[in-house]
Parts: structure tokens; C-alpha cells; sequence
């Protein structure tokens, strides 16, 4: 005998019904003996629930859902029993099942008095119309069934809601009743039973998985089958976890956890029976039948992975019990044991500080306020004397679990777990690991939840595949380059590095747009415009917070000051910043100093390669040398390509401003060339530089030469500022001469050295390696303890989309390999 049960899902529909009942015959025709228990059709449970609340709360509007409940079950029977002969009586059986269940709603509409008694009658409604219209279906299909109510044959205590089952009483009913019927498949309802009394009770929510274990546990069948909707137990649950996968065995423990710890597809109470006489549990997909599905038993495969699934349960809180007196008096554990087992408290996990400090344990939220007023009334003494602090509970917590019971003969597990939380900036309240070593779980925050699973589903089953989630704000020059590149890389990044760039958040100043799908690259401007809401940073700051995904990067292509005063928040939501953005880095040293200590406070990287030299390895190089103990005697830099340009240009016969402005015509200078010709853009480079050797600088420690006249500074336009310039063209050109006379050159240079930055126009001979800078190239000159006699040179393009782009790109993808 093998008894199947079909969940509310696999009966929601006309359509679902036949399919269930074609399953079933074919069972049949193959000569399987069977039992079947079947769930209320979907949803209808929670209608049910909705019914009895609204028409004791004194609403008629209970009358517009027993209708649509009518409707559902009437449209089965018209359009699955075609044989005319039985149609009249079997729609007459379930128009006087609604006759009196709208009896019953009307008497609480008018009582107001709905006991848990009568809810668990009302929720019988659900199962026996399913199981009899099944039946019926299953029989006019020439396949002979009977209708059971399982009231007949499971006894239970009168625990309404969750009744504990008489096993003796059960056992005996359900052999007696499938000796009676051997030659008819019994379709029985799940979820309900009844007292000796024979008062309705029910078996929990989500009970009748539990009611197709307890008949196969009494007839020792030989196996149980749990068909859903979904491929088998997964290694979590697919509506959380979009990559999750089915197992293919487990064992019963492991099934056992899985259900625990929030694993719906098996209600946690089904395993023990099937347990305790070994009867293999198969996990089958209704709407997949050849899928495999998952087969619980005794001998799991040995060669599955070590760990079998990720479960979590979204809404707990956490009570601590905790102060000195919890060393002294050994007897607290057992009081407050004792206090749980009184108020029927379920504690989904425990756990004790080793110093006995602190004891602390999860449980469900609707039991929060009652658990603290017992433990405060038991403790109440040490409480006043201070040997117990005042009960402390903690709302919108979650426990995510690991379960494998192989996880104990491999090390580094937890390593594994807490490591991917960690890279989230996910913070763990509590931890509890059994001595079994099958489950490991922690309490984090409730918020928390969807990332953590995703994050440590990718840690265990998806290791050599991982997403990172980008959200893109700027899509001028650099922005859209960089969209452009990551559409062209998309591909080769995927089959070589095994990494999915998605942009999931995209702004620009007029629209933003978020799709957690990911925004095509190749397509972003005409989604952000047809798809895009209006641009508001403060909303897509927040929305990004919110969606809290894990892997997320929040990358800055502005030059915006709007954005930098962001920076902190974002980091401290855990998510990684990658940005050519200078004014945060290059503001007061607290600021500076603040969102580096955040981002490792939260574990995610704030990164501004991109900041001195564009796509040149500048920092990344920097930050080698210091971390490999070398010591930096010196910095020397040409930092900007506008000034780079200028003075490799300015020669013999060409004035200045004539330099100037044909730099200014190629567009390698700003609009306003002072920008780049007062050095301020220089010094912030050089300040940056400065801070990552370790020197504690502010902005005004960086020296600048001002090489521009007063009035030319002053001018009010920048025709006027040219006049002025070309004014000071006969100053520049004897200067030039002069270093000219002696071999030399000018270059504009930025120098780090003994603790002091400047910048500085210099005369330099052939030996300089800044003589024989070209165009608008960038060098930096790194002067070091390993690099003394010949230093370190960098030297390349340090402007333009396309370089800078690149450099934020390899920033994203390195952040990237730290995440994974
Ligand atoms: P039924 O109505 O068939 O009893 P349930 O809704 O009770 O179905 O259980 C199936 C659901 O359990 C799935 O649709 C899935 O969303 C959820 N679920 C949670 N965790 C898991 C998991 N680890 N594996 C499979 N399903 C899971
Ligand atoms: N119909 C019941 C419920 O929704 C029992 C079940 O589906 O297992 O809780
Ligand atoms: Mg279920």
C-alpha cells in the first residue's frame, strides 16, 4: 500500500482535479495498491478562516466569499462529473454541505462567538469537500473510490487547531476501515480528525501532510507519497531563492530539520511517524510527474552534497535571559525551562553563553508578550536585586539554518556560513549549532532574511556562479560606458569568471528606473526612458537599501557634490562603493577616514581607483607596495592630462595661451581651464595620493603654486580670462626660455615628500623621468625603500570614458571576487 497525498495546489482547479484523478487511475490500472488524502482546494483554507473571523466580527460581508467558495466547488462537479445519472445527487451532496456551512457563519454573524471549536467544524469544509468531490471524480472515471472523512478513523485529544492524535484509538480505526474497503480507493480528508466524542478537531495548518503519514504509518505502508508543487524537497525554498534546486534524497533527520526550520513543503510533525517504521516519504511534483522528486528515507545517497538545503523561518523573536546570578544559581535553567513547558512555549532554538552569563532563545512573536510576563513573575526577585537584568525581547528576527548530516565530517562549514553573511554585512545576534552537527542556524535581522538566503545559497550550492548587483548612478560620458562595456563583456565574464553583472538600479538626472531582473545594458537609455519614474536621489538611495540584496555595489559616475554625503549610509546598509567621484576622498580627513572604517566595519569595500590617473593602476599599485612593507620615500606625479597636455605642448614660438586654448579646443581641458590651471583638480589628487600613504592631511596641507596672474584668475568669463592669459603669455615664455637655456623642460608636478605635498611648476633636464612626458598622458613616480634607484614609473592615458569607464569596471569585478 502506498497512500498519496495532494496538496491544495494539486486540487485548485477543475483542470488540476482531472490531472490528479488521471495520476490515481494509472496507479490503479498498474496495479498499486493505494490510499490518497487530499487537502482543501487552494486557498480555500484561508477563506475559510477569513469567513468565520468576518461573520463573527458582525460583517454580512462574509456572504460575497462563501459565494465565490460555493461557486469553486459547483464549477468542479459541472465540469468534471459529465454522466448525467450522478450529476444531480452529487452537486445536491455539496449545495447542503454549503447549506450549512452558510448556517454556521450566519450563527456567529449573529453570536459573535467563534471558539476554536467551531473553527476547526468550519475548516472541515474545505477537506471534505475536496476529498468527496475527488472521490466522486475518481469513481465516475471507472477507477472505484469511497469518500472518507477522516473524523471516522483519526482520533485526537480536543486540542482545537492542533490536536495530538490517539495513536491506539487511530490505529485500530484505520485498519478496521481499510480491511472493510480493500477493493475501493478511500479518498481521505487531510487535516481533520475528531475527539472520541466525535467533535471535529484539526491537525494544524498545513496538518493534512501529517494526516497521510499517520494512515501510513498505521497500515506500515510502503511508502508515502507528497505531491505538491514544487520538484521535491530544495536546497531552499524557490519562492525565496530563484537558483534553488531539488535534492534528490535526504534523510529523515535532515527532512525533519528542513521542516523545522521553515521548510513548507513538509509540514515538521509527517517525518517522525514514517520514522518510526521506516516508510521512505517521496516528495513529487503534481505539474512534473516524470521530475524525480526527493526521496526521504533511512539511506540517503552518500554522494549527495554535504549540505542538503537552507531553511528559514522570516518571524521570531528573541528573548535573553542574562546577569550574574545566571552563574551562581544552577537552578535558572530548569525555572525557566519549566516556564516554557507552562505557557506552552515552542522555543525554535536555544542557546547559553559559555560563561552562563546569558541564556537566549527564539520564539514565535505572538508569543513574545506572554513569555516576558511569566519570566518576569518567576525572576521576579532576582530581577529586583539585580541579579537578572530586566527580560529582554527582540522583535523582526529570522533564523536562517544550514542542514546536512554529513556537515559534521567536513570542516569549514560554519567558516562558509558566517563568512557569507559577514561579506553582507549581515550581523549575527545568536547562534546555535546542535550537537548532531545537522543544523546550524543563526538569528539575524528580519530584514536581513531574503539576503542572507540568497547569499549563503550561493556560498554552498552555486560556488563557481555569483551575481553582483549594481546600482548605476550617472549615465553621462563614463556612465554610459561603462553600460556599454559591461553589455560587450556580459558574455565572456559569464563562461570565464562565472559572474552575472546586473544592473539592477539605474539613474540619471532626470529618470531612475529598478529591475531586479536587471536593466539591459544594451537598451538602458530607452527603458530608463519609457520605464523610468522621475529621478530622485534620495528614493533610489532608499529603494537600493530596501530591495538589501546581497552582492550589491552602488557605483557613483557623477562628479556630483549631491552624492558623496550619501556614501556613509549606503555602506552602512552594506553595500560596496565604486566611484570616480573625488570630493568624498578629498574633503576633511574625518570624512575620509569615516567611510573607510565604515566600509570595513560592515566588511564592503569603498573604492575610488578611478580618482588619480583614471584607469591606471595608481592606488591599487600604491596599496601593494605599503601592504607588502614597502616604505614610500617619495611621490612624484604629473596628475592631470589637461596640464600634462599644455606643457608638453608649450614650445618654441607657441604662446602660452595659444597652448591653452588649442587644449581647450581638443577638449582635453574643462570648459573653464582654470579649473585644471590653479592645480585645484591636482591637489585633490595629490591629497588622495597623500592619504593612502598613511598621512593624515587635509586639504589645505597640499601646497599649490599658483602659475596664473591675479587678474586672470579674477576674470568673470572665460573670453576674459584668455585676454588676461595671453597677457601673461610673455612671463610663460621666458620662464620656458630659461629652462630651455639650460636643457630643460617645464612640467607641472605634483610631489609627495618627508610629509609634504606640493605642486609646483619645475624646470626638469633629460634625466627627469617627466622630460620625455608626451601628450596628454599621466605618470606617477613612486619612489620607495625597493624602488630607490630606479623607481617604480606609471605612466599612460589618465582621461577619457573609455579608460576611466574601464577602471570602474575592473573595481566593480574586483569587489566582486572579494564577495564571492
Ligand atoms: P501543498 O499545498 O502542496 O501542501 P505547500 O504550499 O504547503 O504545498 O508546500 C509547498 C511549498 O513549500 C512550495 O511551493 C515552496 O514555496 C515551499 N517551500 C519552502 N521551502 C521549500 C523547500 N526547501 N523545498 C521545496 N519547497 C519549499
Ligand atoms: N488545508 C489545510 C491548510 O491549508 C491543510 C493542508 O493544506 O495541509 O492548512
Ligand atoms: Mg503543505
Amino acid at each position: 500500500m502506498k497512500v498519496l497525498k495532494f496538496g491544495g495546489t494539486s486540487v485548485a482547479s477543475p483542470d488540476r482535479i482531472h490531472h490528479v484523478a488521471s495520476i490515481l487511475s494509472n496507479y490503479v490500472q498498474q496495479g498499486e495498491q493505494i490510499a490518497v488524502v487530499v487537502s482543501a482546494m487552494g486557498k480555500m483554507t484561508d477563506l475559510l478562516v477569513k469567513m468565520s473571523e468576518t461573520a463573527a466580527n458582525g460583517s454580512d460581508a462574509y456572504l460575497e466569499d462563501l459565494q465565490f467558495f460555493s461557486d469553486k466547488h459547483r464549477e468542479v462537479v459541472n465540469q468534471l462529473i459529465t454522466d448525467s445519472s450522478r450529476h444531480p445527487a452529487i452537486l445536491q451532496e455539496i449545495i447542503d454541505g454549503q447549506t450549512e456551512l452558510g448556517n454556521l457563519l450566519h450563527g456567529l454573524y449573529l453570536t459573535r462567538d467563534l471558539t476554536p471549536r467551531t473553527q476547526d467544524y468550519i475548516l472541515s469544509f474545505g477537506e471534505r469537500s475536496s476529498a468527496f468531490i475527488l472521490a466522486q471524480v475518481l469513481d465516475s472515471y471507472g477507477t472505484p473510490a469511497r469518500y472518507v472523512n477522516a473524523k471516522e478513523i483519526i482520533r485526537t485529544d480536543d486540542k482545537f487547531g492542533s490536536a495530538n492524535v490517539d495513536w491506539n484509538c487511530t490505529s485500530e480505526a484505520i485498519n478496521r476501515h481499510f480491511a472493510q474497503y480493500p477493493d475501493q480507493v478511500s479518498v481521505v480528508t487531510g487535516f481533520i480528525a475528531s475527539t472520541d466524542q466525535g467533535i471535529t478537531t484539526t491537525l494544524g495548518r498545513g496538518g493534512s501532510d501529517y494526516s497521510a503519514s499517520i494512515i501510513a504509518s498505521c497500515l506500515k505502508a510502503e511508502e508515502i507519497q507528497i505531491w505538491t508543487d514544487v520538484d521535491g524537497v530544495m536546497t531552499a525554498d524557490p519562492r525565496r531563492v530563484r537558483q534553488a534546486f531539488p535534492v534528490p534524497t535526504m534523510s529523515y533527520e535532515e527532512a525533519m530539520e528542513m521542516s523545522h526550520f521553515g521548510a513548507r513543503v513538509i509540514y515538521p510533525p509527517t517525518i517522525l511517524p514514517a520514522l518510526e517504521q521506516d516508510i521512505p516519504v517521496r516528495i513529487k511534483n503534481t505539474f512534473n510527474p516524470d521530475a524525480e522528486g526527493t526521496l526521504i528515507s533511512s539511506k540517503p545517497d552518500p554522494y549527495d552534497t554535504t549540505v542538503k538545503g537552507i531553511a528559514s523561518i522570516g518571524n521570531v523573536s528573541l528573548v535573553t535571559l542574562e546577569g550574574s546570578g545566571l552563574f551562581t544559581a544552577s537552578t535558572i535553567s530548569a525555572r525557566l525551562f519549566q516556564v516554557l513547558a507552562n505557557e506552552k512555549i515552542n522555543a525554535f532554538l536555544i542557546t547559553q553563553g559559555s560563561s552562563q552569563h546569558s541564556i537566549c532563545f527564539a520564539i514565535r512573536p505572538e508569543d513574545s508578550e506572554s513569555t516576558k510576563l511569566a519570566m518576569e513573575s518567576e525572576f521576579e526577585l532576582e530581577i529586583k536585586s539585580n541579579w537578572i537584568r530586566p527580560i529582554k525581547v527582540e522583535l523582526d528576527r529570522a533564523i536562517i539554518s544550514v542542514i546536512g548530516d554529513n556537515m559534521k565530517s567536513q570542516p569549514g562549514i560554519s567558516g562558509k556560513f558566517f563568512q557569507a553573511l559577514g561579506k553582507n554585512g549581515i550581523n549575527v545576534i545568536a547562534t546555535a549549532q546542535g550537537s548532531s552537527e545537522r543544523n546550524i542556524s543563526v538569528v539575524i535581522r528580519k530584514e536581513d532574511e531574503a539576503k542572507a538566503l540568497t547569499a549563503v545559497h550561493d556560498v554552498f550550492f552555486l560556488s563557481n556562479y555569483y551575481t553582483l548587483n549594481l546600482f548605476v548612478v550617472g549615465a553621462g560620458l563614463v556612465g554610459s560606458t561603462l553600460l556599454r562595456q559591461i553589455q560587450e563583456q556580459a558574455e565572456f565574464l559569464m563562461e570565464t569568471q562565472f559572474v552575472e553583472v546586473k544592473v539592477v538600479g539605474l539613474a540619471n538626472s532626470r529618470k531612475m528606473l529598478f529591475d531586479l531582473q536587471g536593466i539591459d545594458p544594451e537598451n538602458w537609455s530607452k527603458e530608463l526612458g519609457e520605464r523610468g519614474k522621475t529621478s530622485d536621489l534620495l528614493g533610489f538611495i532608499q529603494e537600493m537599501k530596501e530591495l538589501n540584496l546581497p552582492n550589491s555595489v552602488f557605483v557613483d559616475n557623477t562628479a556630483s557634490g549631491l552624492i558623496p554625503p550619501h556614501y556613509g549610509g549606503i555602506l552602512e546598509s552594506a553595500i560596496s562603493i565604486s566611484t570616480p567621484n573625488k570630493i568624498a576622498v578629498s574633503g576633511p580627513y574625518h570624512e575620509y577616514s569615516r567611510l573607510k572604517n565604515l566600509a570595513d566595519k560592515h566588511s564592503v569595500k569603498f573604492f575610488y581607483e578611478t580618482n588619480v590617473g583614471a584607469g591606471l593602476p595608481v592606488l591599487t599599485t600604491l596599496k601593494d607596495l605599503i601592504d607588502s612593507g614597502d616604505r614610500i620615500l617619495k611621490i612624484e606625479g604629473v596628475l592631470s592630462g589637461s596640464l600634462s597636455y599644455i606643457f608638453n605642448t608649450f614650445r618654441e614660438g607657441v604662446p602660452f595661451s595659444s597652448v591653452v586654448e588649442e587644449a581647450q579646443t581638443l577638449g582635453y581641458t574643462e570648459p573653464d581651464p582654470r579649473i585644471d590651471l590653479s592645480g585645484k583638480d591636482v591637489a585633490r589628487k595629490l591629497l588622495i595620493l597623500a592619504r593612502e600613504s598613511g598621512l593624515h592631511m587635509e586639504p589645505e596641507d597640499i601646497e599649490v603654486e599658483n602659475i596664473l596672474p591675479q587678474a586672470a584668475l579674477d576674470a568673470p568669463d572665460v573670453p576674459n580670462f584668455m585676454e588676461e592669459l595671453k597677457k601673461a603669455d610673455g612671463d610663460f615664455e621666458a620662464k620656458r626660455q630659461a629652462a630651455a637655456a639650460e636643457g630643460k623642460v617645464l612640467r607641472f608636478i605634483a610631489t609627495l615628500e618627508d610629509g609634504q605635498a606640493k605642486i609646483s611648476l619645475q624646470a626638469l633636464d633629460g634625466e627627469n623621468p617627466f622630460y620625455n612626458l608626451s601628450g596628454s598622458d599621466n605618470m606617477i613616480v613612486f619612489t620607495s625603500l625597493r624602488y630607490r634607484d630606479r623607481p617604480l614609473v606609471i605612466k599612460g592615458p589618465g582621461a577619457g570614458a573609455e579608460v576611466t569607464a574601464a577602471g570602474v569596471f575592473a573595481e566593480i569585478l574586483r569587489i566582486g571576487y572579494y564577495l564571492s
